[in-house]
């Protein structure tokens, strides 16, 4: 089974940083170790939870996944490959990022496509006149959401999901998803099925 982990790469978070124009003072290396160590004993809780839940659905990843934290330098936001994290007080809310990055990984690994291709041609065909960010994130972010109720709960993970709502390029996604009559929140791969039937 996959494991994630947290890596304190300084350099990565100082070269990032410095391409968004801020220039990190040596003395928050300190911040992001202890940051890497509080993440990784929380995710340690979920990991193994998290990614049997997509083992059983046939969605899998490498043994060991890489997770970089860095500072936040007012511009570059979180992303995928490398998965990388803007550090923030709110540790649940890194956790609801991590999810949504990871099930991005889910759908750029080719040892997905037996699985993720086959409804992707249907969520992508249903919805061909969005744009294809939207199409992406109607598919990630219902498996994010099931993954994330997994770990933390029904409550706690509609909570979490209710802030990205807003976010540009989220927004729209959401609002489809959200139009659906669907009720497989568990069961992604039905729920987007399902979706793709309405439309
Ligand atoms: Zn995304």
């Amino acid at each position: 089974m996959t494991k994630i982990i947290f890596r304190s790469a300084f350099q990565y978070d100082t070269i990032l940083s410095e391409l968004a124009g801020h220039k990190l003072e040596r003395d928050v290396f300190k911040e992001l170790d202890v940051f890497v160590s509080e993440m990784q004993k929380m995710w340690d809780e979920y990991n193994d939870i998290f990614f049997s839940y997509f083992e059983s659905m046939g969605i899998t990843m490498p043994a060991i996944w890489n997770v970089y934290p860095i500072h936040s330098n007012g511009k570059i936001t979180s992303f995928s490959e490398p998965t990388t994290l803007i550090m923030k007080e709110n540790r649940d809310e890194v956790i609801a990022t991590l999810v949504h990055e990871v099930c991005h990984v889910f759908c750029g690994l080719d040892q997905n496509d037996v699985v993720l291709s086959p409804i992707w041609e249907r969520v992508s065909d249903a919805y061909k006149e969005e744009e294809l960010v939207v199409r992406e994130h109607i598919f990630v972010n219902v498996l994010a959401r099931a993954g994330l109720r997994r770990i933390v709960g029904q409550e706690k993970a509609e909570a979490l999901l209710k802030m990205e709502k807003d976010y540009e390029g989220l927004e729209k996604a959401w609002r489809i998803i959200d139009g659906s009559r669907s009720v497989a929140y568990d069961e992604p791969l039905k729920f987007l099925e399902e979706l793709t039937e309405e439309n």
